[in-house]
């Protein structure tokens, strides 16, 4: 069993529901729209499908939302495309008309502010670079340094445009209000500067119907966010490191390490982290990654990372498919490699710094630590919230977590934790009952053999705090679970577990 996740993103080459089960069958544990591009009733229809595939493929994944706050772009731009040669010259200005490779339109207020002759000026991932030259209250004219193709509503980065408004702002909240009727598991907040970015996200989820039920994704992609680190890990349910726009904000040869620094962070805080972006880029063309690809992958996998993320890749890529299943293939070989002491290390500093948690992760400690002893073939858990699961898993132990529960919402959430795999099951109050569901559930995931199943939970389950910690021998008579019928993703509630 693989245990880093895959969040792929969706889009004109997997938009159909046919291409998105297709990405589930390769591999992927989660989808992620993109609302950068597309319009209302395109997002509408894609969230739909991504239902209808999850179905299809009898999976629960989660839906990731991911809205686009504040991030600067040029306008249209004639042919989608223009190519600007280094050392020509290029106008920003605010004429909403399609640009060419004269001039291009921006929206920005107070443009003349925004730029001082001699700043630089980045496009896109950065590989087209300009030059201010004049700045003026109507347009910005610049000079091309490094040429290449600029696609129509590039990003565009302006060091001097720290933008001051809300990163959850009037676009985002439609988006999101979009997303919430479509039915999603978590919304990607852009730009985030600090916790209060979150939690005024988290107030208009709290008011919005089904909003309570979702859970907020952090992206890391700009330098102030790197300061305010600590206070958005803890006001997140997870967070994404955003490296394409974070490779601009930041020098891209600190890249590797704010990605290190920003995984241990959400590591030492027991939240999920994502690495994303360029991670099989070339694989848009080709049927097989890199090596750099392959080895930066393989990094993100022993660095901690909960999940990698696809995304021109699997959204406009000639071999999405394939680009999944390669994730899958680097993960599973990189795995057994990743030594987990550190972060062990790290969360019992933690532990003692907050005696609020101490016990619940002292439990989970126990329980990994038995699983590890005993050479168990897995740690199941039963969950409501899925807390025990996320504790027990964010140890790191060398077994599967096998999380039961009844909650469709806790098991879609879980399949972006690294380790965890989420089943429905009925939770049971009797403690026999509970052992044979743990035999029966891991001889259902293949995991047969001689070892026994460390099995941890709240007893009795519902609404207590994890409090035991028991083997169960793998032999044990297993008469056939009372099962439930199957919810199906998108038709329940999808309940944020708390
Ligand atoms: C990124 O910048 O790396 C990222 C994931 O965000 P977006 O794709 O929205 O630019």
């Amino acid at each position: 069993m693989r245990r880093t996740k895959i969040l792929v993103t969706v889009g004109p080459a997997t938009d159909s529901t046919e291409g998105m089960t297709k990405l589930l069958r390769s591999g992927a544990d989660a989808f992620r729209l993109n609302f950068s591009h597309g319009t209302d009733d395109e997002h509408r229809t894609l969230l739909a499908r991504m239902h209808a595939a999850s179905r299809q493929a009898h999976r629960e994944v989660a839906i990731v939302a991911d809205v686009q706050g504040p991030k600067l772009r040029i306008g249209n731009l004639v042919g989608h495309g223009v190519n600007l040669a280094a050392g020509q010259t290029w106008i920003l200005d605010r004429d909403a008309r399609p640009g060419n490779t004269h001039r291009v339109g921006i929206e920005i207020p107070l443009l003349k502010r925004v730029a001082e002759p001699g700043d630089p000026v980045l496009l896109g991932d950065g590989s087209v670079e300009l030059r201010v030259e004049q700045a003026g209250p109507e347009s910005i004219v610049t000079r091309v340094v490094s040429g290449g193709f600029v696609s129509a509503h590039a990003g565009l980065f302006l060091p001097r445009a720290r933008l001051r408004t809300s990163v959850f702002a009037e676009k985002d909240r439609h988006d999101a209000a979009i997303a919430l009727v479509g039915g999603i598991d978590f919304l990607a907040l852009s730009f985030v500067r600090n916790g209060a970015d979150l939690a005024e996200a988290r107030r208009w989820l709290d008011r919005a119907p089904g909003g309570r039920d979702v859970g907020l994704i952090a992206k890391i992609e700009r330098a102030e966010a790197l300061a305010a680190i600590g206070d958005i890990v803890r006001s997140s349910d997870g967070i994404m490191v955003a490296r394409g726009d974070l490779g601009i904000e930041v020098p891209l040869e600190r890249l590797a390490l704010e990605q290190k620094r920003l995984i241990r962070e959400a590591n030492a805080n027991g939240r999920f982290v994502i690495v994303a972006t360029q991670m099989l880029l070339s694989m848009t063309g080709a049927p097989r990654p890199t090596r750099a690809e392959a080895t930066d992958v393989a990094n993100a996998v022993l660095d901690g990372a909960d999940a990698v993320m696809l995304s021109e890749e699997s959204a406009v890529g000639k071999f999405p498919f394939d680009a999944v299943r390669w994730l899958d293939r680097i993960a599973v070989a990189t795995e057994s490699a990743y030594d987990p002491q550190s972060v062990r290390d790290r969360l019992a500093l933690e532990n003692s710094k907050a005696p609020e948690i101490a016990h619940e992760r002292s439990v989970a400690a126990a329980a990994v630590h038995l699983a590890e002893g005993v050479k168990a073939r897995a740690i199941v858990t039963p969950t409501h919230s899925g807390r025990t699961a996320r504790l027990v898993a964010g140890l790191r132990p060398a077994c599967p977590v096998l999380a039961l529960s009844g909650v469709p919402a806790t098991r879609r959430h879980l399949s972006l934790v690294r380790g965890v795999e989420a089943r429905l099951t009925p939770l049971h109050a009797d403690l026999e009952q509970l052992r044979r569901s743990a035999v029966e559930i891991a001889r259902s995931r293949g995991l047969r053999g001689k070892g026994p199943i460390v099995l941890t939970a709240g007893y009795p389950v519902e609404g207590r705090p994890t409090n035991l910690v028991t083997l169960v021998d793998g032999e044990e008579p297993s008469p056939p679970l009372r099962s439930r019928p199957r919810s199906a993703p998108g038709s329940a509630s999808r309940g944020r577990p708390r």
